[in-house]
């Protein structure tokens, strides 16, 4: 590993403790998620470190858009037939570092063995990549490439109020699969002034149907928030009810970016009201797990959900899921090594790439 790794990946850890302070002092927890939402793929921590990174490049002239659109890796945009322009410093952010084991009992958790550099398995052996820790990785934004144009995907165009296509039936189906009846009702006098309401003993989540079509689905999505991150537990509800408010509006606001909505009429309490609440963790640590935990929650429902979504960061043409080189690393000349190291997407096997993946690397 390149010595110069630990200073930079220390570099890192604090840029992403940075901006994630200045959440914790600002209001701009929903403009984060709003952003997290448009670069989904990417876990909240890497959607953190490409919008600070992307907004002091917007500051310093160097790109034209205060928003990114497409980031990719050096190699990633090479083989969209672009190239990064000089002059044009990367993003530093997370990639995780995969080693492959092996187990003849893939089932016993603890028959694992971690494979050396070359080491074949025993016959009959499985083998499976795991990410075992991370090491710094550089994106660039589209604007600081150059060459084949990008096709622009369409984008869903909504009119105010009106609800994206299929948003209202899909969500409705995954909360009546949790088992919940969806029920809508004329006014908020019938669910305690509320718009939408989760009733846990009853198994039902209602929403007031006195309301515009896009405000329906948005208190639908927030609902379903409840139903898939939080519980009946009296306790618990009272404990958290703070931060369950949060995630589930935060949930409905992912759901509602995805999907080109108004993020503006979602409302979410200062981070500094909801993320001192919980005792012996630190606001920091707060909110970066509520971050990925909402990401998350919100990725799986986006995921089932067949409906007309933006883009989630990934420059079309790429699949993040191929790996664009050959398996065996020690066949790399050295300027070929050093490209990969630079290049957050370059993944040694699928299975890494899936794990990887899952933790929005
Ligand atoms: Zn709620």
């Amino acid at each position: 590993m390149d010595c110069e790794e630990p200073a930079k990946l220390d570099e890192l850890h604090e840029r992403l403790t940075g901006a994630v302070e200045q959440l914790v002092s600002g209001d701009d927890w929903a403009r984060a998620l709003a952003f997290a939402a448009r670069f989904r793929a990417r876990s909240f921590s890497n959607t953190l470190l490409i919008w600070a990174q992307h907004e002091a490049a917007y500051e310093a002239g160097r790109v034209p858009d205060p928003m990114p659109s497409f980031v990719a890796g050096y190699r990633q945009w090479q083989g969209l037939g672009r190239q990064v322009e000089k002059g044009q410093p990367g993003y530093m952010i997370f990639a995780p570092v995969t080693g492959r084991f092996a187990s003849s009992n893939p089932a016993a958790s603890d028959s694992w063995r971690r494979l050396g550099k070359g080491e074949q398995p025993r016959p009959g052996e499985v083998v499976r990549s795991k990410m075992i820790a991370a090491r710094p990785a550089y994106v660039w934004d589209v604007a600081q490439t150059a060459g084949d144009p990008i096709p622009e995907p369409p984008s869903p165009r909504l009119l105010e109020g009106e609800a994206p296509a299929g948003l209202w039936g899909g969500l409705a189906a995954l909360v009546e699969e949790r088992g919940f009846e969806v029920l809508r009702v004329p006014h908020e006098g019938m669910i305690h002034g509320a718009n939408g309401l989760t009733d846990y003993a009853a198994k039902t989540v209602a929403v007031r149907e006195d309301m515009d079509s896009a405000a329906q689905v948005k208190t639908l999505a927030h609902e379903l928030g409840h139903v898939l991150m939080h519980g009946p537990d009296a306790e618990t509800a009272r404990q958290h009810r703070g931060i369950g408010e949060v995630e589930a509006e935060s949930v409905a606001l992912m759901i509602g970016a995805a999907h080109g909505m108004d993020t503006s009429g979602y409302t979410i309490p200062y981070v500094s009201t909801w993320a001192a609440r919980v005792d012996g963790k630190e606001p920091v640590e707060i909110v970066k797990t509520t971050g990925e935990r909402v990401r998350k929650i919100a990725m799986g429902i986006l995921d089932q959900l067949d409906t007309t979504q933006i883009g989630d960061g990934t420059p079309p043409g790429l699949d993040r899921e191929t790996p664009q080189r050959p398996q065996s690393g020690s066949e790399r000349s050295a300027p070929e090594r050093a490209a990969l190291l630079h290049d957050a997407g370059a993944r040694v096997s699928t299975v890494a790439t899936a794990t990887a993946r899952e933790r929005g690397l």
